[in-house]
């Protein structure tokens, strides 16, 4: 990719964005427009008009021919269905380039074939997208620019205005959580902030790997992982990729994946090498949530896209090769007001201090009481082969608040008062007693799930395929409900001050229990967590009804962001998801046992036959010990590898017959992912033992050393 490389002039270039407004729009209707997207209202159709001509005629001179509501549907990808902008052709043969405010607000895609789990019912199968007009509209161009689309960042819902999508829900908790944020702030005596946003930072990590090699893998290009694969002499043991100088090959890739991403206007800022050999991370900087989570299906796309024209294939699975590092994200998670207030920063004086100390302990008691329902958000199949693995945060959920505010709030439940800081801070007088403390941004633990790291916490749970979306829903949810929990106690009180201090006092003391500072991948925390009554939910499956309890129905109601059927049709949907997910996976290893590995392991065995009758004919006295070991071995193996793979086919074909939902997904975990992993044993041997050249797939070897 050529081009230019000067970030401040690509920055943004194919994005129709605030300064592109500005220049193009009337003075009224761009700041009508900004009044909408400030207040989250829905958008004047005369306005839309405008907008929308202005839009075309940008997209236009980009050299776009058509437009897309791009969407995100609960498969985990994005969709998006192409339009010309083209109005039907004239008497004179001609046509125009036409685009309405009516377009450009809505559109009516045939929802038929996306996930609702039940829902919408087929008779009713269209559904809608809406402009989320908070997210700005870009035009994705290919290559050589010869083919450019733009694409308008939209939620998608049906007829009767269920979210089918990602982006609804989390369009809803960013507004109820503004909604009790400012009511926070009100008790503290902010008149000047208008709107609270939760920022967020996504740290994605990824595997690459040769793209000739990929191709020899079908477990790989069916399923995104190995299902099958002997451990090279060398792993991660050495340490020595994390932060180890980046290949030539590798840089060239991060440098044209940033060149996209930055005209795209997404903030690629941090890459490095992470633990694992061919795993790197990018990060951008952080933005207003919605954005942020448009911008991770941006990155996600971009990597795949960019590898592909390097020769090489990314993968975004969260385990793809057993037995070293999986690939994760983190969420990094504040709240900033619109005049740049940020609520989980501690602040400078002893009022900061107070309200900064509520809104922790509000979220303290957040993630205890949804713990289960957080350790959900990051639930997707690739998943569970990390969770608890020491390569990711176990999946029993605690916070890490590094010893500085721990022992503030410990002062506080044991005495009442907190008086001094061991980082040594100073006491101040007047207001309730409470130490400063200064931002203590060098705590480094990297094995807790939700750490506070300074001025935001870090989600470190969510799996690298999956959208962060929910996570984010999720977090902004159980946040509003605390914030609106301490409010309808403050906003009574007598006593504000001696208010505030009970009520942190109060959620300190209730809430210690998810506070840990300790090695989250250690078996002892296993076992204290038990003692401390901490849901260690291992799987997806059993991570799922938490989704539809009374709990869980009564927050999001609460505060409109998902209905009890929208709730329910999730549930259902991640069965299925998780169901299908695994059938793949068992038909894609029973295919590449019985054609490939079968087939191979025969051959290598015949010539092995071959090898001893030979031999033994030219000369009886020589030794061929090695070989009848090797034709013993093998073909012990190969029986136990047929075996298996019976068991493996007569579990697949029954769970395929298995009823559906939560049974199927119950009995696929119980008896088929064992069977898979009963199947992978015997082959993982016999790669070890069969020529290389006789093998018919390339090793762990070829693809994470030989990028
Ligand atoms: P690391 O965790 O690797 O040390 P950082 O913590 O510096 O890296 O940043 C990780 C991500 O967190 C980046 O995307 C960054 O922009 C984001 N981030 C930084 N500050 C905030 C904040 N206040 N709110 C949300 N995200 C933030
Ligand atoms: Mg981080």
């Amino acid at each position: 990719m050529e081009g230019k490389t000067n970030i401040s002039e690509i920055f943004g270039e194919n994005v129709f964005n605030d300064t592109v407004m500005q220049e193009r729009l009337p003075k009224k209707i761009y700041k009508e427009l900004k009044q909408t997207i400030r207040e989250g209202k829905e958008l004047d159709l005369a306005v839309a008009d405008v907008v929308a001509h202005e839009m075309k005629e940008w997209a236009l001179e980009q050299g776009a021919t058509h437009y897309t509501h791009w969407f995100q549907p609960l498969t985990g990808a994005t969709a998006e269905k192409h339009d010309a902008f083209l109005s039907a052709p004239k008497a004179d043969g001609k046509v125009l380039m036409e685009f309405s405010g009516k377009e450009l607000v809505k559109g009516e895609p045939d929802a038929s074939s996306f996930p609702s789990g039940g829902l919408r019912a087929t008779f009713e199968a269209r559904g809608y997208t809406a402009w989320d007009c908070t997210s700005p509209a870009f035009v994705k161009k290919d290559e050589d620019g010869s083919r450019a689309i733009l694409y308008i960042p939209t939620a998608f819902c049906s007829y009767k205005g269920e979210a089918l999508d990602q982006k609804t829900p989390l369009l809803r908790s960013m507004e109820a959580v503004n909604r009790q944020s400012l009511r926070l702030l009100r008790l503290f005596g902010n008149t000047t902030s208008h709107r609270v946003t939760p920022s967020v930072g996504v740290e994605q990590e990824y595997f690459l790997v040769d793209r000739e090699k990929y191709l020899k893998r079908k477990d790989l290009i069916f399923t995104g992982r190995t299902l099958f694969g002997a451990m090279p002499p060398k792993g991660q043991e050495l340490d020595d990729h994390y932060f180890g100088v980046i290949r030539e090959r590798i840089a060239d890739f991060m440098e044209d994946v940033n060149k996209e991403l930055w005209k795209l206007g997404v903030s690629a800022k941090t890459q490095h090498n992470e633990v694992a050999p061919g795993q790197h991370e990018l990060a951008p900087i952080y933005a207003e949530c919605n954005v942020a989570v448009d911008h991770n299906q941006l990155i996600m796309e971009t990597l795949k896209k960019v590898a592909y024209l390097h020769g090489l294939q990314c993968l975004l699975h969260e385990k793809p090769f057993a037995g070293v590092n999986g690939s994760g994200k983190h969420n990094n998670w504040s709240l900033t007001t619109d005049d740049g207030i940020n609520l989980l920063d501690p602040g400078k004086t002893p009022h900061e201090n107070i309200q900064f100390l509520l809104v922790l302990t509000c979220i303290l008691k957040a993630v205890d009481e949804h713990a289960a329902l957080l350790r959900e958000s990051a639930s997707d199949v690739g998943n569970d082969h990390r969770l608890g693995a020491n390569e990711a945060p176990p999946a029993i959920i605690s916070v890490y608040l590094g010893d500085q505010l721990e022992d503030v709030l410990s002062q506080l439940i044991s005495t009442g008062e907190a008086t001094h800081s061991i980082k040594g801070g100073h006491l101040h007088t007047g207001v309730r007693t409470l130490p400063d403390f200064a931002k203590d941004a060098t705590d480094r633990n990297r094995t807790s799930p939700f750490a506070f790291t300074g001025n935001k916490f870090e989600f470190r749970m969510v799996g690298s395929r999956d959208s962060v979306a929910e996570p984010n829903v999720v977090l902004n949810t159980i946040a509003a409900e605390a914030f609106s929990d301490a409010c309808d106690v403050l906003e009574k009180a007598d006593d504000f001050d001696m208010a505030v201090h009970d009520l942190i006092k109060q959620y300190a003391s209730e809430h210690q229990r998810i506070v840990f500072n300790g090695n989250g991948y250690s078996d002892e925390w296993v076992e204290e967590a038990e003692r401390r009554g901490l849901p260690n939910i291992k799987t997806m499956v059993d991570s799922i009804p938490v989704l539809t309890e009374e709990k869980t129905v009564a927050l999001f109601e609460k505060f409109g962001v998902f209905t009890r059927a929208e709730l329910e049709s999730r549930a259902e949907i991640q069965y299925e998801a998780y169901s299908k997910a695994i059938n793949i996976e068992a038909r894609s290893m029973i295919d590449i046992a019985s054609k490939h590995i079968i087939p191979s392991v025969l051959q290598y065995t015949t010539a092995l036959a071959t090898s001893i009758n030979q031999i033994r004919s030219a000369c009886a006295e020589a030794n061929i010990s090695v070989q009848i070991e090797l034709l013993k071995d093998c073909s012990s193996l190969l029986a136990a590898t047929k075996a298996a793979l019976k068991a493996l086919t007569e579990v697949t074909e029954k769970a395929a017959v298995t009823t559906e939902g939560r049974e199927r997904a119950v009995y696929i975990l119980e008896n088929v992912v064992p069977a898979m992993e009963a199947l992978r044993q015997p082959v993982d041997k016999l790669e070890m033992l069969v020529a290389k050249d006789m093998w018919p797939m390339p090793s762990y070897g070829d693809l994470l050393f030989e990028v």
